[in-house]
């Protein structure tokens, strides 16, 4: 009785902690519809005729994708792990009956001879997950935010309440590039109002709300922008933010360099083959998120053992 409490309890406490999760999320959306409703205005009350239907259409296209990435970005679930990474029940009672290490390593080792796996363990052993109870695709990795297994994971974001991964990893670089755009387009057109009233100090009303939107474009721009450069300089390389601190270990029979396979085709990993979808947040990215092309050495770059 007291048992069924206490999970009760636990259960309750961890449905509580996943709710407040949405809070950054919550705080973060507020932000973009304060942004639009104090733009709007302000841009009906500045301007008039043809300048403030440039103005508005130019600031509803860009938010409009911002929205729309933003929405992308929060709703995409990783992919599920195909079946055959997933340990059947008599192999894992054998893992967990194996009398030592070398021996899970070889149950592990025998069980995935057949999967498309170029990525172990520093120590050689194959990557494995305990909790999910599979053998991890390269470039995944377990999420203990999500409680699952993240395919090409990149990094878990509390700003989305998600994983940044295979799933949304181009809707997260557009959300970025046009979160930058609209920064920069809100800075450049309440630039003069907001420098005017900053210096004469006459802060009210609607005004107030204009100068607090320019200074919030600035802080936000400039964050947004540092995180953008870091991640153009991820996706020219191929690499995720986790790989940029911990380089992937190859098997050491492959010959495998890097997943850098020239800064073109690098790109159409991520964003597809099709140009006319590159701008828009549509699922193009490459592949199925398991098996990752590779640069392979060349003969006389292999390194000596
Ligand atoms: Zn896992
Ligand atoms: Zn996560």
């Amino acid at each position: 009785m007291s048992n069924d409490t206490s999970d009760e309890d636990i259960s309750f406490f961890r449905q509580f902690i996943d709710y407040l999760k949405w809070i950054p999320v919550l705080m973060a959306t507020g932000i973009l519809i304060w942004a639009t409703v104090i733009y709007m205005i302000s841009i009906s009350q500045r301007t008039e005729g043809i300048i403030k239907i440039i103005f508005v259409t130019i600031f509803v296209t860009i938010f409009f994708m911002i929205y729309w990435s933003y929405l992308r970005v929060i709703c995409a679930r990783s992919t599920e792990i195909p079946e055959e990474f997933k340990l059947s029940p008599p192999i894992h009672k054998e893992l967990a009956e194996a009398k030592n290490m070398k021996q899970c390593h070889e149950i592990l080792k025998e069980f995935s001879k057949n999967l498309p796996i170029k990525c172990m363990n520093l120590n050689g052993s194959v990557r494995y997950c305990e909790k999910c109870k599979q053998v991890k695709p390269d470039r995944c990795h377990h999420c203990s935010s999500c409680k699952t297994c993240i395919l090409k994971m990149d990094h878990h974001c509390p700003w989305i309440n998600n994983c940044v991964s295979f799933a949304n990893y181009k809707f997260f670089f557009l959300f970025l590039t046009y979160l930058v755009i609209g920064c920069i387009y809100v800075i450049c057109t309440t630039f003069s109002e907001g420098y005017t009233l900053w210096k004469t100090g006459e802060l009210h009303g609607t005004s107030f709300q204009i100068v607090s939107l320019f200074f919030m474009a600035v802080l936000l721009g400039f964050s947004t922008i540092t995180l953008l450069v870091y991640h153009c300089y991820l996706l020219v390389k191929n690499e995720t933010t986790i790989e940029s601190m911990r380089k992937p270990v190859f098997r050491s029979d492959f010959n495998i360099k890097s997943y850098d396979i020239g800064f073109k085709q690098n790109f159409c990993e991520v964003f597809g083959n099709n140009p006319w979808l590159w701008c828009l947040p549509i699922f193009t990215t490459r592949g199925e998120g398991i098996d990752f092309p590779v640069e392979y050495f060349k003969s006389e770059e292999i390194p000596l053992v």
